[in-house]
């Protein structure tokens, strides 16, 4: 993006939850570009079980067209216990819409952020001394591994049994990528890097930490490297969390560790993510990017207007930082989410009884105070 143009942004809620987050985030958008003088199209589409409701797909290729000509894709969240029992033969990429989106705009270098919060210390689990301060980004591989090796498949054996298999797989490149994208976040950051895995009992696990290693050396040596088993990386994430800064690891694993931070920030519902085809840096040259919370669609609070919208919000920040170049905006955003939580308006997951709506609406009133306080 150069700014002088109109941003595309393609939004597409998916279901339960993600509508009414996405929508938080579209207010965000709209009132984030008019303070910052961007002129910004919105369309939106289908995505998740809301698309096979009308398509019979997950995702048609026609929204898969509109997101890689768009500028940046906004997504809530999809899935639900209505889709689970569909089984559409063909690639994986058929049978979950966010994979096809992910894998059809290439969108390998998954960020997920988390942060401690003061004032939300007491709703977490932890001591303030141990999360004060503790600021996380994982680096999650996002388009290989366990959730797209073939073969694949489930079959009933001869005697009866049911066998379920997938392949987990990954080659040199894709390893190699996903480590300098680590190395470059983290020279922005604090410099430091854990990559986990598992290379005491899994063949990935030792090219993933050869690959990332030798690209540690020979590319970044002023980055300090260590490497953790993924177990033991969990249990030292929750007793000494501010000695992580930037985390890499595959997919499987970068999924199960990104929720984990959710108990730093204080709920699932706090935290961003930004999928980019390439480094953490203006990628539109490259193509668009998907920026979404890193939470489920929630079926258990859907439509009851209490969805916590931050990881959506947040989410929207990370868009103006790497899709168009607007750090500026996306710090914004955060010390306007700040001072919401600051103020004690917060909806149930984080201790308080306040709507999305109304978090949503302190939000803005956070943003346009701060832009009088700047003029
Ligand atoms: P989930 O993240 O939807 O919910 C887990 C718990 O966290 C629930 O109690 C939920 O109410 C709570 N929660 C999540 N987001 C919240 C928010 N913004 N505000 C307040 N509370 C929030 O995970 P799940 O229950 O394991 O999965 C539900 C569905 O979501 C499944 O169909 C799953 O496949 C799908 N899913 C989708 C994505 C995605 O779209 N990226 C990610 C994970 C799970
Ligand atoms: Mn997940």
């Amino acid at each position: 993006m150069d700014g002088t143009r109109t941003a595309r942004i393609l939004v597409l809620g998916g279901d339960h939850i993600g509508p009414e987050v996405a929508a938080a985030g579209v207010e965000i958008l709209r009132l984030c570009a008019e303070i910052a003088g961007m002129d910004i199209a919105i369309e939106t589409d289908l995505l998740g079980g809301a698309s096979w409701d009308v398509h019979h797909s997950f995702c048609t290729d026609d929204v898969l067209a509109k997101a890689q000509a768009a500028d940046a894709v906004l997504v809530g969240s999809v899935g639900g216990p209505e889709w689970d029992e569909i089984v559409v033969t063909g690639p994986v990429t058929e049978q979950d819409g966010l994979i096809k989106l992910r894998v059809g705009l290439g969108v390998y270098n998954a960020l997920r952020p988390a942060r401690s919060w003061k004032s939300l210390h007491a709703v977490t689990p932890f001591r303030a001394s141990v999360i004060d301060g503790a600021d996380v980004l994982v680096v999650r591989e996002n388009a290989g591994g366990s959730y797209f090796g073939e073969p694949r498949g489930t079959e009933t054996l001869a005697d009866g049994q049911v066998r379920a298999f997938e392949m987990s797989e990954y080659r040199t490149p894709e390893v190699e990528r996903i480590a300098r994208c680590a190395f470059e976040a983290a020279g922005s950051r604090r410099g430091r890097v854990a990559s986990l895995d598992k290379a005491n009992v899994m063949e990935t696990g030792r090219l993933w930490r050869d690959t990332v290693a030798r690209i540690g050396r020979e590319e970044y040596p002023d980055i300090e490297l260590e490497h953790l088993y993924m177990d033991y990386a969990l249990y030292a994430l929750c007793v000494k969390p501010k000695e992580f800064d930037v985390i890499v690891t595959d997919n499987l694993f970068g999924d199960l560790v990104s929720d984990m931070t959710g108990a730093l920030a204080g709920s699932l519902g706090m935290l961003p993510s930004a999928s980019l085809p390439g480094p953490g840096r203006v990628e539109v040259a490259i193509g668009p990017a998907i920026f979404e919370p890193a939470h489920g669609s929630a079926p258990d609070i859907a439509g009851t207007g209490i969805a916590n919208p931050i990881g959506s919000i947040l989410s929207v920040a990370m868009m103006f930082q790497y899709a168009f170049a607007r750090s500026d905006v996306a710090t914004a955003i955060e010390s306007a989410v700040e001072r919401t939580l600051d103020s004690g308006i917060r909806t149930p997951d984080i201790g308080g009884t306040a709507t999305t709506a109304a978090i949503t609406d302190a939000v803005k009133t956070a943003l346009l105070n701060q832009a009088n306080e700047r003029k």
